[in-house]
């Protein structure tokens, strides 16, 4: 096994690959910018190396920095975690030439996958059903109008190297297509530098359910089941389940089975997400597929009790995976709520600051995934997710009667956070139902109060 990775990230993800990696034997190295030096991940590895100022660019997205400070402490592989460099081909070109293992995908992957117009006709060739819409990605606004009438309104228009529900719009008629074409262009020229952009047909109301798959580089590939996803706030996940309640053990099968196809279909190896649509009449349509762990990934782990940042490390190191499809038995129900430092009440506004007092609920059944402590500074260059309070109960209704009184327990002073907006969508009774779809916190949540 590896005797020692480095952690290309911060925050909650990089502690939670720590863990994994101490219960491994393996020795860690966190990296971390000037703002940074007094986070646990800092403090929790067993080497810490200053990376850079604050800005993401000069750090935890400097790859030259990133691998010097790998190659100083004689780290032989990389873990990217999430967002940052997890889904970036300059990273993995320069593990490849200083002899580094990345931990994710393979570059030809990482190609297909990350461009999500490109990955939508990989999968149509496969035989997944995709999102009816445009076949090639185009910059071209009147060019992609014309596509437009093939497809109708309401449509998506959105960007191939799109992530974190940005460089997307819905389109409702012909008349606001340009206008809103340019915004979701300049959106993804911003935040990902690239001008191509795709369309797809609007789903009314879908639930957003994804699998999530392990690939070795033997050939063995398994699904662990499916996470629903469906509550959002402007495409970004608030609040995720697993299993979904309401699909049947029919479907599971079928949807699982394409989930295996999509990824055999490109031959992927490490963890991934398959992400698909279902729509309200039971047809489903992959999205995308997220060559990386996922921020969710702990209520699978606690439904099927596999780690998946092991399984993703020992695949890295060339093992077989240990595990088969047949035994993957999803037991139980797991809720996570994504715990942010924002202002629910000033449009979700970004709060950092101060932690003035911090308790973590706990008890049986209860995770807590997090960096924060007492008198922790929360700095206002990154992510405003804090922590994830993640809970397993022997059925969807244990766990949220848990979520519930975890989310009273929990205790964060000094700033504001959707503890409390988390707790309106738990005591909804249409969320108690399980009535729920991609719109619901826009929706329900929303115009209820
Ligand atoms: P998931 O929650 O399913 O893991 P998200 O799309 O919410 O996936 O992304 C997880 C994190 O990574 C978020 O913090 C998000 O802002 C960030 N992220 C996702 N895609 C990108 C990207 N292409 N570039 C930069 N950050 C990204
Ligand atoms: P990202 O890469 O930002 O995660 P996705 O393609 O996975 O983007 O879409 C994020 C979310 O946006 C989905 O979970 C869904 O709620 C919404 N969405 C995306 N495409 C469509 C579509 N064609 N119809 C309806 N909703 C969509
Ligand atoms: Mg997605």
């Amino acid at each position: 096994m590896f005797k020692k990775i480095l952690i290309a990230n911060r925050g909650e993800i990089a502690v939670r690959i720590i863990r994994s990696c101490k219960e491994m034997g393996i020795k860690t190295v966190s990296v971390y910018s000037d703002v940074d030096q007094d986070s646990v991940h800092v403090h929790m590895a067993d080497e810490a190396i200053c990376i850079g100022p604050a800005q993401s660019k000069k750090s935890y997205l400097n790859i030259d920095n990133i691998i010097s400070a790998a190659l100083v402490t004689e780290a032989e592989a990389i873990h990217p975690g999430y967002g940052f460099l997890s889904e970036n081909k300059e990273l993995i070109e320069a593990c490849i030439k200083n002899d580094i293992m990345f931990i994710g995908p393979d570059m030809n992957h990482l190609e297909i996958m990350g461009d999500k117009s490109r990955a939508r006709k990989a999968m149509m060739e496969a035989g997944v059903p995709v999102v009816p819409g445009s076949k090639e990605a185009t910059n071209n606004g009147e060019e992609a109008l014309e596509i437009a009438k093939t497809i109708g309104y309401p449509l998506m228009i959105k960007a191939a190297s799109g992530g974190g529900g940005r460089g997307m719009r819905i389109v409702h008629n012909e008349g606001e297509f340009i206008g809103k074409f340019n915004m979701a262009k300049s959106e993804s020229i911003a935040a990902f530098n690239d001008d191509s952009m795709y369309l797809e047909k609007f789903i009314e109301n879908p639930r957003h359910i994804e699998f999530q798959i392990l690939a070795d580089s033997h050939g063995n590939i398994i699904h662990l089941g499916e996470r629903d996803c469906s509550l959002q706030r402007r495409n970004q996940k608030v609040l995720e389940e697993a299993p979904c309640d309401i699909i049947s053990e029919e479907q599971r099968k079928e949807m699982g089975d394409m989930a295996l196809r999509a990824a055999k279909a490109v031959g992927y190896v490490s963890a991934g997400t398959i992400e698909f649509l279902l729509d309200k009449d039971g047809r489903f349509y992959f999205i995308e597929m997220n060559t990386r762990i996922q921020v969710e990934h702990p209520i699978t782990e606690l439904i099927t009790g596999v780690d998946l940042i092991k399984e993703q490390i020992k695949i890295a190191y060339g093992e077989k995976l240990d595990i088969s499809q047949e035994d993957i038995r999803i037991n139980g129900h797991a809720i996570e709520c994504r715990i942010n430092a924002e202002d629910p009440d000033a449009n979700f506004r970004p709060c950092p600051g101060s932690i003035e007092g911090y308790f973590a609920p706990g008890g049986y059944g209860i995770r807590v995934d997090t960096h924060i402590y007492d008198g922790y500074i929360i700095p206002p260059t990154y992510d405003s997710m804090v922590a994830k309070l993640i809970v397993w109960g022997r059925d969807r209704n244990e766990a949220i009667n848990r979520m519930k009184r975890a989310l009273d327990e929990m205790v964060i002073i000094g700033i504001k956070t959707n503890i409390e907006f988390q707790k309106l969508i738990l005591n909804n009774d249409k969320y108690l139902n399980n009535n729920i779809d991609t719109s619901f916190i826009e929706k329900v949540i929303f115009s209820d109060n």
